[in-house]
């Protein structure tokens, strides 16, 4: 198929290589200029790399930027036409991306919202999982672009509805990992090393894939960034907006919220967002390490 791939972050990158890989015929943008990717034509601006493609996939940073690439001065718009598709792999709003739908339809293109989880491994790897909001019809015919960046796509019902799933998704990502944070920060204060309490989680109902995936990065001291915590804070910050349009309380989120902010002041925003850990430790006085290296630094 043709694709106009826009936006080659941390994500986008790794996904446009992947369509290349499996045959695609792939026109890339970036707002920065100077990123390429092997095997695909570079377009000056999105409305140049949407000209004649079937298929236009972005990933960007957020709801404006998705705006910006759409309707912004050489956005897609201008080459929309009857029959393509719009793909959103960006986190986004749920009310933005059904106002964009809209537009877009107007030209008789359709639109569909497919987030991804799955990090900036799984976007390598090609194992991505879509959570989509869409036609079923025009979902079906996104099927082999699914397949070549990803394991799986689940559709959650119409346009937006992707993009819903998403943030309750993230919500529970984000609160899931700071509950294994400051168990393992007060641990360290009780006398047990993370070494000695991660295996007890991992057989027990505590057991989760954010602690399974995180460990190993927290044990080795390793928060360059996978999933920045900055988007990370976005993601909350959106699904506190839809919690406020649903009328619906979430305590816990707040929190959340306020623990990202802070995250955010501390200087960790380009970090991963497991780096959160780093701001309960300086409250603590404490380090989470392996226990090796605890005792080598104790020596
Ligand atoms: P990233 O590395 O920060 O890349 C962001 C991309 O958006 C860059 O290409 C950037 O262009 C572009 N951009 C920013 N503002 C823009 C604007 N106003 N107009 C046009 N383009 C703009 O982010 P990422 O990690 O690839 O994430 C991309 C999206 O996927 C985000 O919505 C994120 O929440 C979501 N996501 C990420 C992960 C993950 O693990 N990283 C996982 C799931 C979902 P420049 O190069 O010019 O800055």
């Amino acid at each position: 198929m043709r694709i106009a791939f826009l936006g080659l972050g941390i994500m986008g990158h790794a996904m446009a290589r992947n369509l290349v890989k499996a045959g695609h015929e792939v026109k890339v943008w970036n707002r920065t200029p100077g990123k390429v990717v092997e095997g695909a034509v570079t377009a000056s601006t999105p409305a140049e790399a949407a000209q004649n493609a079937e298929v236009v996939w972005m990933c960007v940073a957020d709801t404006a930027a998705v705006e910006n690439t759409l309707f912004g001065s050489n956005g897609v718009e201008a080459s929309l036409r009857t029959g393509m598709i719009v793909v959103d792999s960006s986190t986004i709003a749920p009310a933005a991306t059904a106002r964009f739908a809209e537009r877009v339809r107007v030209h008789g293109a359709d639109y569909v919202d497919a987030p991804v989880t799955g990090s900036k491994t799984g976007a390598e790897a090609g194992s991505l999982i879509f959570i989509v909001g869409g036609e079923e019809a025009t979902v079906d015919r996104l099927k082999p672009l699914f397949a070549a960046m990803g394991k799986k796509f689940c559709r959650m019902g119409s346009v937006s509805k992707g993009q819903a799933a998403k943030l309750v998704m993230n919500l529970q990502i984000a609160m899931i990992y700071e509950g294994f944070a400051e168990a393992l920060v007060l641990a360290n204060k009780l006398g047990i090393d993370a070494e000695t309490l991660i295996p007890l989680i991992m057989i027990s109902m505590v057991r989760s894939g954010v602690v399974e995936y995180k460990a190993p990065f927290i044990l080795s001291r390793d928060f360059s960034p996978n999933f920045p915590l900055r988007l990370m804070y976005k993601d909350l910050q959106l699904a506190s907006e839809a919690a406020a349009e649903a009328g619906v309380k979430l305590p816990g989120l707040d929190t959340m919220q306020e623990i990202y902010e802070m995250s955010v002041a501390e200087g960790l925003k380009d970090l991963d967002y497991a780096a959160t850990i780093s701001l309960l430790e300086k409250w603590a006085g404490a380090e989470v390490k392996p226990a090796a290296t605890a005792e080598t630094i104790k020596s």
